[in-house]
C-alpha cells in the first residue's frame, strides 16, 4: 500500500511536505488533509483562504470549509463563518460530533464557540487597504480565487479530502461557493477515489464537478482521464448556454494512489507527494476545448 497527498496551488507546498511525512509514518488521511488546510488558513499572504482572506463587499471575511471521509462518506461543512481561524477544524468537528453535514452562519459560529475553537480577526491591514481601494473604484465581485483543496490516501488505504476558502473577492454577504458543497467542491469515496475543485464556484456547482470526476473513475477512467473529461464536459456544457465561463480546475486521485489534474484556464498548478514521489509543485496546461 502506498500513500498520496495532492493539493491545489503552490501555497500548499509547506504543509503538504509535513503531511507527506505524517502519512509515511502511518498517519491518518484526515489528519493529513486537516494539516495542509490549516497551514494555508494561517498564512496571511494567501488572499483567498482563512487569515488574510479577501473580505466580502461589506469588508467582512466570511469563510467556507468542508471535509469528507471516504471510508463511510462522512461529511462536515461550515458556511459563511466569521472570525474563526480554522474553519476546516470546525467542519471536521461537525462531521465527527454531530448527526449533521453542514452548519451555516451564526449557528456554525455558536457551535465553534461551544467547542472552544480559536477566534481571531481575519481581516489583515493589507486586505483592508485593498478592499477600500476596490470599494472606491466600485469594483464588483470578480473571479479572483484560489481555494485550498487537499486529497490524502493513507497507508491503510483510506481517503479523505477537504477544502477551505474565503470565496470570491467582494462577494455579496452570504454568497456561498462550491467549496463547502458536497459533490461540487469535493467528494471522496474509499471504493473509488476523491476529487477537489477550485475556480468560480457558481460554474463548478452547476456541474457537480467532483462527484462527476469520482463517478468517471468508478467507470474505469484513470484519474488523469477523469479530470480532463470532467473539466471538458463542464466547460463544453456551460459554453452552450453561457457567454462567459468561469475558471474551473480539478485534482483527483484514486484509491491506489494514481492522480490527475485539469483546468480550463492558464496558471493552474498543484502540489503532490507520494510513497514514490518527493513533494513537488506542477503546472497544468488548459484543456483544448477552452481555447
Ligand atoms: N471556488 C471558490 C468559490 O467559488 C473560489 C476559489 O476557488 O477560491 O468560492
Amino acid at each position: 500500500m502506498s500513500f498520496l497527498v495532492i493539493a491545489t496551488w503552490e501555497f500548499a507546498l509547506p504543509g503538504l511536505k509535513e503531511a507527506a511525512q505524517h502519512l509515511a509514518d502511518n498517519g491518518s488521511c484526515l489528519d493529513a488533509v486537516e494539516h495542509v488546510v490549516k497551514t494555508v488558513e494561517l498564512n496571511p499572504d494567501v488572499e483567498s483562504v482563512g487569515l488574510g482572506g479577501f473580505p466580502n463587499k461589506e469588508g467582512v471575511v466570511e469563510l467556507d470549509a468542508a471535509i469528507m471521509r471516504g471510508k463511510d462518506l462522512g461529511f462536515g461543512a461550515v458556511v459563511g463563518v466569521r472570525q474563526f481561524i480554522h474553519p476546516i477544524s470546525i467542519a471536521r468537528k461537525v462531521m465527527s460530533d454531530t448527526p449533521y453535514c453542514m452548519l451555516v452562519g451564526t449557528g456554525a459560529e455558536d457551535f465553534a464557540q461551544q467547542h472552544g475553537f480559536q477566534k481571531g480577526e481575519l481581516l489583515t491591514d493589507q486586505r483592508r487597504q485593498e478592499w477600500l481601494e476596490r470599494k472606491q473604484r466600485k469594483s464588483l465581485a470578480d473571479t479572483g480565487h484560489d481555494t485550498i483543496g487537499v486529497i490524502a490516501l493513507d497507508l491503510d488505504g483510506s481517503m479523505a479530502c477537504g477544502t477551505s476558502s474565503s470565496g470570491l473577492k467582494m462577494k455579496h454577504p452570504g454568497r456561498v461557493g462550491d467549496s463547502p458543497i458536497i459533490g461540487a467542491g469535493l467528494y471522496a469515496d474509499d471504493d473509488v477515489g476523491a476529487a477537489v475543485a477550485t475556480g468560480v464556484g457558481e460554474d463548478i456547482m452547476r456541474c457537480c464537478l467532483c462527484f462527476y470526476a469520482v463517478e468517471l473513475m468508478q467507470q474505469g477512467k484513470t484519474p488523469q482521464q477523469a479530470a480532463e473529461a470532467t473539466v471538458t464536459k463542464a466547460h463544453t456544457r456551460l459554453a452552450r448556454t453561457q457567454k462567459k465561463i468561469g475558471n474551473i480546475a480539478l485534482v483527483c486521485a484514486d484509491n491506489k494512489g494514481a492522480c490527475g489534474a485539469a483546468a480550463n484556464h492558464e496558471g493552474f498548478g498543484f502540489c503532490v507527494a507520494s510513497s514514490d514521489m518527493q513533494p513537488r509543485f506542477m503546472t497544468v496546461e488548459p484543456i483544448s476545448s477552452s481555447e
